[in-house]
């Protein structure tokens, strides 16, 4: 799987993210977060920080996954969040 800007693709336990115990704060900063639909199969980045700064660092990831809605067509169930890690430059 593989992000158009070059950005591997993971579930978060791969990376041994735990979505129910980790924050947008406590999230390392390498990660970038993307937003997957069941429903459409759309793939979408979602600015971490940016949603940090609405619903609080301190928001737990499975909670802001759950809040997600798909921005082509509008499913709000079971939207998943897959972790992107930065290359090092
Ligand atoms: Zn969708």
């Amino acid at each position: 799987m593989r992000h158009r800007k070059g950005i591997n693709l993971a579930r978060p336990a791969d990376y041994a993210v735990d979505l129910t115990h980790d924050t947008l704060g406590s999230l390392p900063e390498m990660f970038v977060l993307v937003a997957a639909c069941p429903a459409c199969h759309k793939r979408a980045p979602i600015d971490r920080w940016d949603l940090g700064r609405q619903l609080g660092k301190r928001s737990i990831l499975a909670n802001v996954a759950k809040m997600l809605k798909c921005s082509r067509c509008g499913n709000r169930a079971g939207n998943r969040l897959l972790l992107g890690k930065l290359p090092r430059d």
